[in-house]
């Protein structure tokens, strides 16, 4: 077992905890969050959520019981210990990375993506977990948190959502949600909010971003591309924008699929999904992370260099 053990005995031990999930957090990113404060706070703890950015998230993130309580924030409160939460790497703490960094010995890293190389004292990294919740579920367990309605639901948020609404994973997830669910959650309702809900705005941004399809070839792959500059990224919300990737994920006749979100002019966000290629390694090199089948970067320039940086790592690996 990962460090399950040293990272119960650190919360154990702890009084006053800062939790943070990544920036442009996700619904395992936030559920985490909230799960790990709600069960803290079960052990009678000082416990705060935050996410290094300033910036909202998703609205719809903040149907996940506890989540309009995690603070947007560039410091740390003054706590003694620190969690991260669902963050591969230090820099995805966003405007808190630099804090601690300065505390590693106060932090307890809790993740699955398989690019963690770990950066606290105590790192609690599960590559084999499909979502960070899962590895919250086992640590609660040791912990022997109770898995109350909000807390269950916070983790099957991250649960629902890394899996693709259950469509990869182990045996193990289907146990964990059929736990989760004995607690009385609304699965149906969980799911519209999280995934199924949309405007009609959203769908013709949509519309319009699969209308830019492109393939393009490099050395042995072929990568099917949607690039949705700052214009047209304005036009929909944030889980639109997150999941246009879907649609490229294994299209005919391509190894990936890739979507450009140029979130702040000049600067873009890049989601990168296969079947059949590692682009962790992808994503890794050029200066993101994430997990074999999905993992992602960020880039600044145009878009046709963002192509060229992308398609020229392709070429090489
Ligand atoms: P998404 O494409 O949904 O933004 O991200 C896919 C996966 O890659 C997620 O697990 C996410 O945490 C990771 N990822 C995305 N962008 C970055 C990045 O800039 N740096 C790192 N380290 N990981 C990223
Ligand atoms: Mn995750």
């Amino acid at each position: 077992m990962p460090y399950y053990e040293q990272a119960a005995d650190a919360l154990a031990a702890a009084t006053s905890v800062a939790v943070i999930g990544h920036v442009r957090p996700d619904a395992d990113a936030i559920g985490s969050v909230c799960a790990t404060v709600g069960a803290l706070r079960q052990l009678g703890k000082e416990a705060v959520g935050l996410i290094g950015q300033a910036d909202p998230f998703a609205a719809n993130l903040l149907t996940i019981p506890g989540a309009e309580e995690v603070q947007l924030a560039d410091h740390l409160p003054d706590v003694d210990l620190i969690v991260t939460v669902d963050c591969g790497s230090i820099d995805r703490a966003g405007t808190l990375a630099g804090a601690i960094a300065a505390r590693a010995e106060d932090t307890v890293v809790i993740d699955h993506h398989s690019s963690n190389s770990g950066f606290g004292r105590v790192n609690l990294l599960d590559f084999d977990a499909e979502s960070t919740t899962i590895v919250l579920g086992r640590l609660f367990e040791i912990m022997g948190i109770t898995l109350d309605p909000p807390i269950a639901h916070a983790l099957y948020a991250g649960l629902l959502t890394d899996t693709g609404s259950f469509r990869w994973g182990s045996p193990a997830m289907h146990t964990f949600a059929a736990e989760l669910m004995s607690t009385g959650l609304d699965v149906r309702g969980i799911a519209v909010d999280l995934l199924d809900s949309g405007s009609v705005a959203d769908l013709r941004m949509i519309g319009r971003a699969l209308a830019s399809v492109e393939v393009h070839e490099a050395g042995e792959h072929r990568v099917a591309l949607i690039i949705a500059d700052h214009a047209l990224v304005q036009t929909g919300s944030l889980p639109a924008v997150e999941g246009l990737v879907d649609f490229v994920r294994s299209l005919d006749g391509t190894t990936l699929g890739a979507v450009f979100k140029e979130t702040v002019p000049g600067v873009w966000h890049v989601s990168l999904r296969s079947n059949d290629i590692d682009v962790s390694r992808i994503a890794v090199a050029l200066g993101g992370g994430g997990h074999v089948p999905a993992a992602g970067f960020t880039f600044r320039g145009t878009a046709a260099e963002t192509t060229e940086a992308l398609l020229g790592e392709l070429r090489r690996q």
